[in-house]
């Protein structure tokens, strides 16, 4: 098969379809993709909510309820407990198919009638406000988080304890403000390090302790500024340093930017990996346009945060723990295998088009079943009259596709359209992959939330907040605080927020300055330390005497998600290694 070129039925762009994707869909017995990669990935992550969180009732038990569904919605939204309850059955839900409808219009019918999770998680302790969760302890805030404690604003922690302000961070203790970063201990601010202790204001750094402001160092300590001083000398100058005061941090925050701007990078992310393409890929192989592929992805393209033996998977998102041959899936993962067009699932196999299954197998169009077979749109079947059904509904989702509100056509082949998601674009995990603003989304024909009147009562401004964090009172933790970007960015800024105890004493302790800006902010700020997902062609930009390359610039050519208007001087991996390593 050859490579081709197709034309984007969302974005417009041409996108390319592989030998190796044509294989694999024929695989997988499935048509060819007509969305590029990108837009396929903001489609999938368009069917999760990432962090906005509400207060409501479970239609059940009348119970109030912290959920991720915003009220007054169409949706039959239950707590936990009922949920998992035998209070209700899925299958009551059930519908014969209606061959004379679009498929995605009966689903999305369906999606209104069965009840819905309000939160997922699971062996949760004092961890009410906590999302997609398992086994976390004083956790507030903290979504997609596993094996963790004491933790306030948290996203994706794994096996991580006294974590505030953190992205994906993992075996960490007493860290602050860390994104994408693994064995860190009493660290501010580190980005994309390693193995690191004592240290604050890291980037690409492995093996450090006692560093400050420094970036791409191996195995150094007493470094300031990337510069070396000795244990006494370092000691001294960083008393300049203290972050405890608001002042000094957003100066270190001005010069930290500086030096990365100036330094050289990795054109990628990569450790320990084989024949990758993609950004931040930790131990593993054969894998193209991946990112955030940790630990034992195997063959795989278009993976959005994959790990853990996730192999022969196509366009996964978030995605993993054991899990093979999945096509188009978002939050499908514990030893899951053939899902396809498919949400938030757990040891399923053989899936089309499911929302919310667990333990199921040969299910099509179903939502939030458990522990079924042969099932289509919550209707029970015996194994004869499903596999007699099947090919017959994917001929007639051919025949009969649905068509949204912009002309987009979905037959079979295609994940869900946006416009049926139960979530606003803004609330769910595409909007800080692929922000836009409420004009284009609602331009697309999506669903936009504004944020809820605010009835905040700002009790004081963040101007008037003591410099020090050692001048702040106990009392602070009865104030709310106006967020400086006062609403005005396109970043969920919530206008306000409080401090709570745990959060104040973690602040005293690391000696860190109060935030001026709410948690959203401050999430949207350390994400502009990653790059967008998407990957570009481009040359090494290392010109020094003394490389392979001699006397010429390197020539080296690479995929990075360095967009070529970006001011960041990005080198090859040769070139990185004969300058930092
Ligand atoms: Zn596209
Ligand atoms: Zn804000
Ligand atoms: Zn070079
Ligand atoms: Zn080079």
């Amino acid at each position: 098969m050859q490579k081709e070129s197709r034309v984007c039925q969302n974005c417009r762009n041409s996108f390319a379809i592989e030998p190796e994707d044509f294989l694999f869909y024929e695989k997988i017995d499935v048509p060819p993709p007509t969305w590029c990669p990108g837009c396929r990935n903001m489609r999938r992550m368009l069917w999760r909510e990432e962090k906005t969180l509400y207060r409501d009732i479970c239609k059940l038990c009348g119970k109030k309820i912290v959920t991720i569904h915003a009220p007054g919605g169409p949706f039959t939204v239950i707590c936990r407990e009922c949920y998992n309850s035998d209070k209700w059955d899925p299958l009551s839900y059930g519908r014969a198919y209606d061959f004379k409808r679009p498929f995605f219009a009966q689903y999305r019918e369906l999606m209104e009638a069965v009840p819905r999770p309000a939160l997922t998680g699971a062996n949760l302790v004092r961890s009410d406000f906590t999302h997609a969760c398992l086994n976390v302890k004083d956790c507030y805030y903290v979504f997609w988080s596993y094996f963790s404690e004491n933790a306030e604003n948290c996203y994706a922690l794994l096996l991580s304890k006294n974590a505030y302000d953190c992205y994906v961070t993992d075996n960490s203790d007493h860290v602050y403000g860390s994104l994408h970063c693994n064995r860190l201990y009493k660290v501010r601010n580190g980005f994309f390090s390693d193995d690191c202790m004592n240290s604050s204001f890291i980037f690409d750094c492995v093996g450090c302790s006692d560093c400050f402001g420094c970036i791409n160092l191996r195995k150094q300590k007493y470094r300031l500024w990337n510069e070396q001083f000795s244990k006494e000398e370092y000691y001294e100058r960083l008393k300049y340093w203290d972050l405890g005061s608001y002042a000094r941090l957003e100066e270190a925050k001005n010069k930290f930017r500086s030096l990365y701007l100036s330094t050289p990078h990795r054109f990628a992310h990569v450790v320990s990996s084989q024949d990758v393409t993609g950004d931040i890929i930790r131990d593993t192989k054969d894998c193209k346009t991946c990112f955030s592929a940790l630990d034992g992805v195997e063959h795989c393209r278009y993976v959005y945060f994959g790990g853990l033996n996730l192999k022969d998977a196509w366009d996964t998102s978030i995605g993993g723990d054991t899990s093979n041959l999945m096509y188009e899936t978002c939050a499908v993962t514990g030893h899951a295998s053939r899902c396809f067009f498919s949400a938030g699932g757990t040891n399923c196999r053989d899936t089309y088009y499911s929302d919310w299954a667990a333990n199921s197998s040969y299910v099509f169009g179903c939502i939030s079943i458990k522990n079924k077979q042969y099932c289509i749109l919550n209707k029970q079947y015996t194994k004869q009259e499903y596999e007699e059904l099947l090919p017959k509904i994917k001929k007639q989702m051919e025949d009969i596709p649905y068509i949204d509100k912009k002309g987009r056509v979905y037959k079979f082949g295609e994940f869900f359209p946006p416009e049926l998601s139960a979530y606003a674009y803004n609330e769910a995990f595409a909007f800080p992959w692929y922000p836009k603003t409420k004009e284009e989304v609602v331009g697309e024909g999506w669903q936009w939330r504004d944020p809820s009147e605010r009835s905040y009562e700002i009790s004081l401004k963040p101007e008037n907040l003591p410099d020090h964090v050692r001048d702040v009172d106990d009392s602070i933790t009865r104030e709310v605080v106006g967020c400086a970007h006062k609403g005005i960015c396109n970043e969920q800024c919530t206008t306000a927020f409080r401090i709570s105890q745990a959060e104040l004493e973690f602040y005293r302790k690391m000696n860190i300055a109060l935030p001026r800006l709410c948690p959203n902010c401050r999430n949207a700020e350390r994400l502009r330390w990653r790059n967008a997902y998407t990957l570009w062609r481009r040359k090494c930009m290392c010109n020094k005497a003394g490389h392979v390359h001699g006397d010429n610039p390197c020539a080296a050519e690479f995929e990075t998600t360095f967009s070529p208007e970006r001011r960041e001087i990005i080198y090859c991996a040769d070139c990185y290694r004969a300058e930092f390593l």
